[in-house]
């Protein structure tokens, strides 16, 4: 066999990415960006599945999390301190109540193209091509807008970087410290929860309080003081992807340097498709979302495609089947994977199955619905004798009203009052949180 080349993908059938028109424009982008600094680093990707082998093992557990797609319009340094927050929050809650240590990953820093389930939408009778995510095109509804332009991803590579530096910034500058506990309670989570978390936050003070008084100084412990936070995305834009490839020196390995984890969507999973080729040659830890049109034919040769070596940490299945669709589906996979004796990390992304359209006309997500999908995951592990080893969320630590239910009630009316996601909704901070309790208390059961 020959080795894998990062342009392999391109001899392979592609779905879901833009047919660019300008091809000179193209290369430029293509060539600039094979001359930018990687985002991420050989190491830190190598860090993070040996975390996740851990999660695998059920030591750890994965919190992966962030908006569905990133916006050009919506990027500011609020929004990321806020999903930084809430997901710190969540940690914090997992922490204590599973007492496992929580792997913490963003959809962020990356997440921006987009596969649709039409390439064409209708507005008005007026037909346009759909939008792609914004390193695509525009999601402004006019023929201008909607042409892919490659340019875009020098936007994106940019937004990424910046976006980087500050999560950089906030898990290793003082801001994530465990002594900061109560600091990070968002104002407008005013809620039952929001009381147990302050509750929990005292406890963990308290706890703090007494180390230092019994001579344990945690002010210096190096562990309390930072946080390793993760980027990752769905690697569907692959002329991005393999302009941001590299060599490791250290291991002759190729990393995929736009982000930590990076993932193979339900639609683009074909077992001979240009996606699986491209991530099945690179060094980082990558997930696979399966949801209910994944056999175990496909999932057979998908694992010794992606993980030849079994390398734990390595694969991480994303289950999104819907709530009450999980019973006629993850037994069987799981199966497939004890049959093969593969090593995965299951994980419960509770949000892609639940998607419906509001009386109002919003695409939404009913809270209850993702609250079930999640107790249906754990209680298939549980009967299988499995390990539950994370959850895939899409949220924000803005105040949105993307998704009805949760303990504020919101209606498919309140929809309208703050519906700014670029494409799928998202669960705001108060919903993240109450989230987060539910699956604690999942996993200390
Ligand atoms: C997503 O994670 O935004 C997504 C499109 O998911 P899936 O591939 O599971 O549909
Ligand atoms: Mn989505």
């Amino acid at each position: 066999m020959t080795q894998w080349q990062k342009s392999d993908w391109r001899a392979k059938p592609r779905i879901q990415m833009p047919e660019y028109t300008d091809a000179a424009a193209l290369s430029a982008a293509e060539a600039r960006l094979t001359q930018y600094p990687p985002l991420v680093f050989a190491g830190e990707a190598r860090r993070l599945k040996e975390q996740l082998g851990a999660a695998s093992r059920g030591e750890a557990f994965l919190l992966q999390g962030g908006d569905c797609a990133e916006s050009f319009e919506q990027f500011s340094a609020d929004a990321i301190r806020d999903t930084f927050k809430v997901m710190l929050q969540m940690a914090m809650v997992l922490t204590y109540g599973a007492k496992v240590p929580v792997v913490k990953v963003g959809r962020m820093a990356g997440q921006f193209a987009k596969p649709r389930s039409a390439p064409t939408e209708v507005v008005n009778g007026v037909e346009l091509p759909s939008y792609r995510g914004d390193i695509i095109n525009d999601l402004a509804f006019t023929p201008e807008s909607r042409i892919p332009n490659p340019d875009k991803m020098l936007q994106a590579y940019t937004q990424a970087a910046a976006t980087l530096n500050l999560l950089r910034a906030f898990s290793t500058g003082g801001y994530a410290d465990v002594h900061q506990v109560h600091a990070w309670t968002l104002g407008f989570t005013e809620s039952e929860k929001a009381a147990k978390y302050r509750e929990m936050a005292n406890n963990i003070s308290n706890a703090l309080d007494f180390m230092k008084a019994a001579g344990i100084d945690s002010d210096r412990a190096h562990t309390l003081k930072t946080v390793d936070f993760y980027t990752s995305h769905e690697s569907l834009l692959l002329e991005y992807e393999e302009a941001l490839t590299r060599l490791d020196s250290t291991s002759g390995k190729w990393l995929a340097g736009s982000g930590h984890m990076l993932w193979i969507g339900d639609r683009t999973r074909q077992p001979d498709g240009a996606h699986v080729d491209f991530l099945s040659g690179v060094l980082n830890p990558i997930g696979l979302k399966c949801g209910p049109t994944m056999t175990s034919e496909d999932l057979k040769l998908l694992l010794a495609k992606l993980n030849p070596g079994n390398e734990a940490g390595r694969l991480t299945l994303i289950a999104r089947f819907g709530a009450g669709k999980v019973a006629d589906n993850l037994p069987r996979l799981i199966k497939t994977v004890e049959e093969e004796g593969a090593n995965v990390v299951w994980v419960c992304d509770p949000m892609h199955g639940n998607t419906i359209k509001s009386a109002t006309g919003y695409k939404t997500r009913p809270f209850e619905s993702v609250l079930r999908e999640v107790r249906e995951f754990f209680a298939i592990h549980k009967a299988e004798g499995t390990i539950p080893g994370g959850v895939h969320f899409e949220m924000t630590g803005q105040d949105v009203t993307e998704c009805t239910g949760g303990m504020r009630a919101l209606s498919d009316e309140n929809l309208s009052d703050r519906y700014h996601t670029a494409c799928d909704p998202r669960l705001n901070a108060s919903q993240s949180l109450e989230l987060a309790f539910l699956v604690a208390e999942e996993l200390s059961a």
